[in-house]
């Protein structure tokens, strides 16, 4: 009967429930000791320019490695630490360590413009992120310019007037904003072009069917003329193949990013690919 089943889907979804809930106390307890424990690490991947396919830049993505869980991914673990507020000392700690090694390697005159660090919707709100990245900067010794944060659309969704107020103290320090996963949040295009943004990278969604979606490449196109338009540059995201790479030049895309140049690194590893490029 519908009760019956009704009742069956409840009990599927409670116990389905019940067993998201204890891996998310797992993993929020594993990760108030994470950081003293030394279990996390940065990896590096390339930003590629389209036009002369040399390094441009990095992006730094977290990686926790639990002795007992194991590799968590990102996608399941910052939204714990977003949910228990752990994500602002957690993301200062990806700050710190990012503006350290890009100094480093600056230092060694390897061929590096900028490293990106993605911030959270939950640090964007951050009443004290602009003196946080002022005060990670100054300690590595990194110039303003040298760094790129990473905001998602839904950082700005809420409250649009607090965003812009955000936007524009990081941009008056000298900090280079871009809006990444670009055409997957709820951004309206009058908000953008109040944005101090200075890339939107384009969504890898949009980009991994593009040698057989011709809706796709009409999209990314758009994009792409749109950001020319407002002055802004763009990076493709998850570029895997010699066609999608092919059809980004043609269109005029600045950037890439992706597997097609190299999968996201540790920073030995990545040090020694940028070495390879000089
Ligand atoms: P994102 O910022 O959009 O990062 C790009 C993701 O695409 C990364 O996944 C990267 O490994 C993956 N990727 C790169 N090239 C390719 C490709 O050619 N094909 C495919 N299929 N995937 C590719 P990852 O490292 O698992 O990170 C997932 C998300 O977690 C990131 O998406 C970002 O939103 C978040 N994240 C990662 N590190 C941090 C961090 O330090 N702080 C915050 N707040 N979020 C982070
Ligand atoms: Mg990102
Ligand atoms: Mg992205
Ligand atoms: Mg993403």
């Amino acid at each position: 009967s519908a009760k019956q089943s009704g009742r069956n889907r409840y009990g599927f979804f409670t116990a389905d429930l019940q067993a998201r809930t204890a891996r998310a106390l797992q993993i929020e307890n594993a990760l108030r000791r994470a950081l003293e424990r030394q279990q996390f690490e940065l990896h590096y991947q390339p930003q590629v320019s389209l036009g002369t396919g040399q390094v441009v830049g990095a992006e730094a993505l977290l990686r926790w490695h639990h002795p007992e869980l194991g590799v968590v991914a990102p996608a399941e673990f910052i939204p714990v630490a977003e949910n228990s507020g752990q994500i602002v000392a957690l993301g200062e700690w990806v700050l710190h360590t990012a503006a350290r090694d890009a100094k480093r390697w600056l230092d060694m005159q390897l061929p590096l413009r900028a490293v990106s660090v993605n911030l959270s919707a939950v640090q964007f709100r951050h009443p004290q992120l602009p003196e946080m990245v002022t005060r990670c900067l100054q300690q590595a010794g990194l110039p303003a310019r040298r760094l790129e944060l990473e905001l998602t659309e839904g950082a700005a969704v809420d409250d649009p007037v607090a965003a812009l107020a955000m936007m524009d103290q990081l941009h008056d320090r000298g900090v280079r904003l871009s809006m990444d996963d670009f055409g997957t949040g709820y951004s309206s295009l009058s908000c953008l072009k109040r944005f101090q943004i200075y890339k939107l990278k384009i969504d890898q969604s949009f980009v991994r069917d593009l040698d057989d979606d011709a809706n796709d490449r009409a999209i990314v196109s758009a994009i792409i003329r749109m950001a020319q338009a407002l002055g802004m540059q763009t990076t493709a995201e998850g570029v895997e193949t010699d066609g999608q790479l092919q059809f980004l030049r043609a269109q005029g895309c600045d950037e890439g990013q992706g597997y097609l140049f190299s999968r996201p690194l540790p920073a030995d590893a990545f040090e020694a690919y940028l070495r390879a490029m000089k």
